[in-house]
C-alpha cells in the first residue's frame, strides 16, 4: 500500500507527472539513516563531498549552494541577491513557469519586460538580442530565462540566449530556471556564461522536493555585494562563508543531503552524457508513441523538443483533465496536468528522472488505454510505435 492513498494496493503507482519524479530506491534508502548532529565534526565531510559533486552536475567551477526550499525559494534567491526594487529584467514568457517567475518578480518590486511566445517553443532569443540592442542606456539589469518550461514540454537555447547578449555587447546577467532541466538535459553553467542558475531536486535529480539550488558566477557574486535591499534567509553571504568548511548558516536538511549524495554519486557513476542520451531515447519514443495516435505534441519546434516531459494536446471538446482521471482511476497512473492557458487542453507525460524503458511501455500503455476508456479519439498502436523505436535503439 502507498504511503497515502484512497486506491487499494494494485502494484506500483507509476508517478508520471513531470516532477515530483520517481525517487530510486538507493535514495530512498538513504533518507532512512539517523539524523547526524549538522555542526559535528563528521558532518562538514559529507557537505563538501555533496558541494563539490554539485559543481560537476551544473558544469560550473564557482559555488552552488543549496536551500531547504522547494525551486520558488531559489527563484527568489536568485533575484534578491542580485536585483532590487526598480531593476528592470527581461523575461520571456514561454509557459506557466516564466509567468509564475514574473509574477514573484512584480511581487518584489522589480520591473519586469514580458516577451511573449505562444507556449508551443523556446525562448524568442531574437527579440531578446532586439531588445538588449534598444536599450542603449542598459536600463535591463537581468536577463531571465527558463530552460526547460515544463508547462509546454519546449525547453529554450541558452548558449544561444548568451550569443545574443554577447553580440550587442550588454552587461545584464544572465538568470536560467533549470529546474526541471538538471540532470536530465545538457546543461552547462560556466561555458553558456549564466550567472545564475536556479534548480530544484525533485525533477532530474531524482529527489523527493525540499532542496532547491543556485549556482552562481563571479560577475554575480559581485553584484549580490552591491545589493543594499532587505534580504535574510537568502542572502548568499553567510551561506557562501559556512560552505567553505561543509557547513550551513543554519540547519540544513540533513536527510534529504544523504538522499542528494547518493543521487549525486548515482549520477556521476552513470554519466551525465549517456543520462541525458537516455532521457532523449525516451522522449523520441514518446512523441513517435503520440504521432502513432494521431495526437499533436504542444511543441511546435522539432529544435525544442523537451527530453524530461512530452505534453500532449487533447482533441478539440475532450477533457485532459478528465482522461488523466480516468488513467488515474483505472490504472493507477498520475499524469502532469494543463497549467495555465493550458489547463484541460494538454496532459504531460514525465519521462526524467530515474526511469527505464519498461516503465516508459508501462506509461504509454496506459495512455493508450486511458484514450481509449475515456473514448478520446485516436488511433491505436502508439505502444507499438515506442517498441519498435525502443527496440530497434536498444
Ligand atoms: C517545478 C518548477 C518550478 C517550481 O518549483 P517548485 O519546486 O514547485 O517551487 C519552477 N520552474 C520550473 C521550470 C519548474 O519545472
Amino acid at each position: 500500500m502507498a504511503y497515502f492513498t484512497t486506491r487499494p494496493n494494485a502494484g506500483r503507482h507509476f508517478l508520471q507527472i513531470p516532477g515530483p519524479s520517481n525517487v530510486p530506491d538507493r535514495v530512498l534508502r538513504a533518507m532512512d539513516n539517523p539524523t547526524m548532529d549538522h555542526r559535528g565534526p563528521d558532518f562538514g565531510i559529507l557537505g563538501l563531498k555533496v558541494l563539490a559533486n554539485l559543481k560537476r552536475v551544473f558544469k560550473t567551477s564557482a559555488p552552488v549552494m543549496v536551500f531547504p526550499a522547494s525551486g520558488t525559494g531559489a527563484w527568489e534567491a536568485a533575484l534578491v541577491n542580485t536585483l532590487q526594487p526598480g531593476d528592470a529584467v527581461l523575461m520571456c514568457r514561454t509557459g506557466w513557469f516564466a509567468h509564475l517567475w514574473r509574477e514573484m518578480a512584480e511581487r518584489l518590486g522589480l520591473k519586469p519586460e514580458f516577451i511573449e511566445t505562444d507556449w508551443r517553443r523556446g525562448a524568442d532569443v531574437a527579440a531578446i538580442g532586439e531588445a538588449l540592442a534598444a536599450d542603449k542606456s542598459h536600463r535591463i539589469k537581468a536577463v531571465a530565462v527558463v530552460h526547460n518550461e515544463t508547462s509546454t514540454g519546449c525547453f529554450s537555447d541558452i548558449a544561444a540566449v548568451r550569443a545574443a547578449m554577447d553580440a550587442v555587447g550588454h552587461p545584464a546577467l544572465l538568470l536560467v530556471d533549470t529546474i526541471s532541466g538538471l540532470g536530465s538535459l545538457d546543461y552547462r553553467h560556466e561555458e553558456w556564461g549564466v550567472d545564475v542558475t536556479v534548480s530544484g531536486s525533485q525533477k532530474g535529480m531524482m529527489l523527493p522536493p525540499g532542496l532547491s539550488f543556485n549556482a552562481i558566477s563571479p560577475k554575480a557574486l559581485a553584484a549580490s555585494k552591491k545589493i543594499t535591499t532587505h534580504r535574510s534567509y537568502w542572502d548568499w553571504g553567510p551561506m557562501l562563508v559556512s560552505n567553505e568548511t561543509g557547513y550551513f548558516p543554519s540547519t540544513p536538511a540533513t536527510n534529504l543531503l544523504y538522499a542528494l549524495d547518493t543521487a549525486l554519486d548515482m549520477m556521476l557513476a552513470e554519466g551525465l552524457e549517456p543520462i541525458f542520451a537516455r532521457h532523449d531515447r525516451h522522449a523520441e519514443a514518446t512523441r513517435r508513441a503520440v504521432r502513432r495516435w494521431g495526437l499533436e505534441v504542444q511543441c511546435a519546434d522539432p529544435k525544442a523538443y523537451s527530453s524530461v516531459l512530452t505534453a500532449v494536446r487533447v482533441p478539440e471538446g475532450h477533457s485532459a483533465d478528465g482522461l488523466r482521471a480516468t488513467i488515474l482511476e483505472k490504472f493507477n497512473m498520475s499524469l502532469g496536468n494543463g497549467l495555465g492557458q493550458l489547463k484541460d487542453r494538454v496532459f504531460r507525460i514525465g519521462h526524467l528522472g530515474e526511469f527505464s524503458d519498461l516503465q516508459l511501455i508501462g506509461t504509454i500503455g496506459g495512455v493508450e488505454m486511458g484514450l481509449r476508456a475515456a473514448g478520446v479519439p485516436h488511433e491505436a498502436g502508439g505502444t507499438q510505435a515506442a517498441m519498435d523505436y525502443l527496440s530497434g535503439n536498444a
